[in-house]
């Protein structure tokens, strides 16, 4: 007889599946590219796998480096209420009044996303074509998270509130069903941006301010909703999963009234944004004529790295699933 190998997971599948999921980060690095001017398209398209592939770079040396795990998000909510004046937005005034220590721990998502800018805008100038590919499709990672609500929301995974398995829900779930049949891409123009420091945190302080519908609405729904139709079984590689129900999906996103395909767009249009920046800031260099177009065996070390801790699967720090 047959032994049936299929085994039930009665938890999410949702491992690895954090920060808008690898596929909600790899599809807002691929469409901010068609929003480049021609001169950096010339780059940035052929390229394009690239940029989309290395958009979950981050996430995975998260499984590596401890101090990772903190430029993914940031707990606004520890500092009072909003819009949370009590933090300072500048990072020096910040470490004076909490500590570098206490800042870690809460998560430096709206710093991080400067240092990137700087990072990259020197490498512009620089005109090093694998380190602009490789901190561009980076930047675009850290931009993404601080567009997602609970990354702005110490309630990160509905730990608090019994709703564990919403972080994965918001931004892998709800993308991977509806974005690519029903979700539109196509956005315009990248813009200059005069300020980065306060793009970012207005788009931080949004995320905050839409965490409380992120989790209210989908107390609401559960509640309305039949309880055997809230979740549905799926094999995956070989293995059955349960998940949020399409009809649990279609409806909490109607409730959210297209928030999550809101988000992706705007975090779209902010990383084609910042790219262009720096570009700009480093004095707009011909991309016909750059040097280290190829990856250093450091570079090719690191990707290698990061991929063996991904596969072993051991989070350093705190894990938005668990
Ligand atoms: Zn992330």
């Amino acid at each position: 007889m047959r032994k049936t190998s299929l085994f039930i997971i009665f938890s999410f599948i949702s491992l690895h599946a954090f920060c808008w999921g690898f596929y909600g980060h790899k599809k807002i690095n691929y469409f901010s590219v068609f929003l480049l001017p021609p001169e950096m398209m010339q780059l940035y398209k052929p390229n394009i796998d690239f940029i989309s592939e290395h958009a979950v770079d981050p996430d995975m040396r998260r499984y590596a480096i401890a101090q990772e795990g903190p430029r993914h998000y940031i707990d606004i909510d520890h500092y009072g209420s909003y819009p949370y004046t009590d933090l300072p937005r500048k990072w020096n005034d910040a470490i004076a009044k909490f500590s570098e220590d206490s800042l870690m721990e809460y998560g430096i998502v709206p710093w991080w996303v400067q240092t990137m800018l700087y990072k990259l805008t020197e490498a512009f100038k620089e005109k090093q074509q694998a380190k602009i590919l490789k901190l561009s499709a980076e930047l675009g990672h850290y931009i993404a998270d601080a567009h997602v609500p609970l990354h702005a929301n110490s309630n990160h995974n509905g730990q608090f509130t019994d709703q564990r398995g919403i972080h994965g829900f918001w931004e892998s779930r709800i993308p991977e069903l509806l974005s690519e049949k029903e979700w539109d891409f196509f956005i315009g123009k990248a813009d200059y941006i005069k300020n980065p420091g306060d793009f970012i945190w207005q788009r931080v302080l949004e995320s905050a301010k839409a965490s409380d519908s992120v989790l209210l609405f989908e107390k609401e729904l559960s509640k309305s909703f039949p309880a055997d139709q809230k979740f549905s079984f799926e094999e995956r590689n070989g293995t059955i999963i349960r998940q949020y129900s399409s009809a649990f999906s279609i409806a909490y996103d109607k409730k959210l009234n297209g928030m999550v395909e809101r988000r992706m767009r705007q975090s779209i249009y902010a990383v084609a944004s910042f790219w262009y920046t720096a570009w700009v800031n480093a004095g707009q260099p011909d991309l016909k004529k750059l040097s280290g177009k190829e990856l250093s065996a450091d570079d090719i070390k690191e990707f290698e790295d990061l991929n063996n801790a991904w596969k072993k699967g051991t989070i350093k720090g705190r894990d938005e699933e668990q």
